[in-house]
């Protein structure tokens, strides 16, 4: 897996100067040995701003709530504290399932799987990781073997309850990673069944790139008392990708696109478009003016997603298009250019996506083009990344009128929903009838007291509302 923070420290420092102000290292995050020993084995030498914050309140068993991004570091800051406590708190019967960790998509919840088995190599604990869209038998048979963790993603994980093959009735650990795009996936109903499974007495986490109001209501009805946490984008990050803005009539799009890569000839391109159906059209398009390209969304097979990436990242595929749901958890370090066919009508996915490239130190080249409608999403991205984004009017289909409308409202909010059903609304909250007991009683508190991991998380889980 390419890592953004290389074990290298000085590509490190070129991707993010940030690092420069590192001064501690895992040593003093006091994580145990076997971890630690992990660590040094992958190249981690120093902790990155959110394990840096996150770690030391993980590891007191607070609740979490958090604002960052895919590429921050945050597996680790997540996965570390959690493979600690259940390191030195190991649990006496058979193996269970002690951490569920949720996330929206098969290509985040692999590599997150990933992650942690890098991370426990020296521990007694296994992982799986659970999606749809392939069989469930191996999954079936994983799972009778026992596992301490479980990465999944919701619908196959309610699947598998449904049939009895998953029991949540011992999780002590609860994350929800990515928790925006997994109500934009319209997964909220799926959530709240799966919350219904897990005991209240637990420590969750909740993690998300955005922050609009509904993560804000989710994270009420599921934290206790957390510690907020929030990684922006670093700004010299953004700084350091090459950003332009090409106004084009939408109608020209298409022609605008192939333009630019058979002129600028990019070596890896991402292309960003809305929708699947887009993406599929885009891929159609480019094909008849003689461009190879694949797509990946929520609507293909892992084969065919596996494929794709694949390609991508070896070389042999130039153009890749996705939906933002999909490119969430693409790990390639080296993508030339990133091409926003569309502009997103939440800014901060902007953000996200130029991230894509200039990553590990190279440089990037970030395009967007803004159609007719599209200048009211601009304006806002343009607010949040504190600057103009360059005009390139050097290119065929430049469109004064396009331009000129950039100060209008779009003419309707394009849907970013797909579709898994229409949302809940939020259930009220009812603080009684909790189950207080567990077999292991994780009430007593505190590493530094001695008592054992489990015995570190608080005891106020009482005033913990309910979902
Ligand atoms: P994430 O945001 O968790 O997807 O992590 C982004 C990339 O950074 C992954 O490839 C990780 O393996 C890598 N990474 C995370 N933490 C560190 C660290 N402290 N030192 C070096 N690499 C890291």
């Amino acid at each position: 897996m390419t890592r953004l923070y290389s074990s290298a420290q000085n590509s490190a420092k070129q991707s993010l100067p940030i690092c420069e102000m590192y001064h501690m290292d895992f040593k003093s995050l006091n994580l145990c040995q076997p971890l630690l020993d992990a660590l040094a084995e992958i190249g981690y030498v120093t902790p990155t701003p959110i394990q840096e914050q996150a770690i030391p309140y993980l590891i007191e068993g607070r609740d979490m709530l958090g604002c960052a991004q895919t590429g921050t570091g945050k597996t680790a800051a997540f996965a570390l504290p959690i493979l600690d406590a259940m390191a030195e708190d190991p649990w006496a019967g058979p193996r269970c399932i002690r951490t569920l960790m949720l996330c929206p998509t098969r290509e985040l919840a692999s590599q997150i799987n990933d992650n942690i088995e890098q991370y426990a190599r020296h521990l007694d604990i296994r992982s799986m990781v659970m999606f749809g869209g392939v069989s469930q038998r191996p999954q079936e048979k994983i799972l009778r073997r026992g596992v301490d963790i479980l990465v999944a993603t919701p619908g196959r994980l309610l699947d598998l309850i449904s049939q009895g093959y998953v029991d949540l009735s011992h999780v002590q650990f609860l994350v929800f990673d990515e928790a925006d795009r997994m109500l934009d996936m319209g997964f909220i109903r799926d959530i709240r069944k799966i919350l219904a499974h897990v005991p209240e007495n637990r420590q969750s986490l909740l993690f998300s790139a955005t922050m609009p109001k509904s993560i804000v209501e989710l994270s009420r009805d599921m934290l206790y008392d957390p510690v907020s946490i929030s990684i922006t984008p670093d700004s010299a990050t953004v700084e350091a990708i090459e950003q332009s803005l090409m106004f084009v009539m939408k109608g020209d799009k298409r022609g605008l696109l192939t333009h630019i890569i058979e002129e600028e000839k990019p070596e890896k391109v991402l292309v960003f478009s809305r929708t699947k159906h887009g993406c599929n059209r885009i891929v159609k398009q480019l094909g008849q003016d003689g461009i190879e390209a694949l797509a990946i969304h929520g609507n293909k097979s892992q084969g065919a997603r596996e494929k794709a990436l694949g390609r991508f990242r070896n070389g042999t595929l130039q153009v890749l298009v996705a939906t933002d749901v999909a490119s969430r958890g693409i790990d390639v370090s080296d993508i030339s250019h990133v091409i926003n066919l569309d502009l997103p009508n939440e800014p901060e996915v902007y953000v996200h996506r130029i991230g894509r490239t200039g990553r590990a130190g190279q440089g990037g080249i970030a395009i967007a083009f803004c159609d007719e409608n599209e200048g009211e999403y601009l304006r806002s991205i343009e607010k949040i990344i504190r600057q103009e984004i360059p005009v390139d009017e050097d290119q065929p289909f430049h469109s004064e009128k396009a331009r000129s409308r950039k100060g209008e409202k779009a003419p309707k909010k394009q849907q970013q929903n797909h579709g898994r059903g229409r949302r809940q609304p939020r259930k009220g909250k009812s603080n009684d009838n909790r189950s207080k007991g567990r077999s292991n009683d994780r009430s007593k508190s505190g590493r530094n007291s001695g008592q054992s991991g489990g015995g570190r998380r608080r005891q106020q889980r009482d005033h913990r509302s309910r979902y």
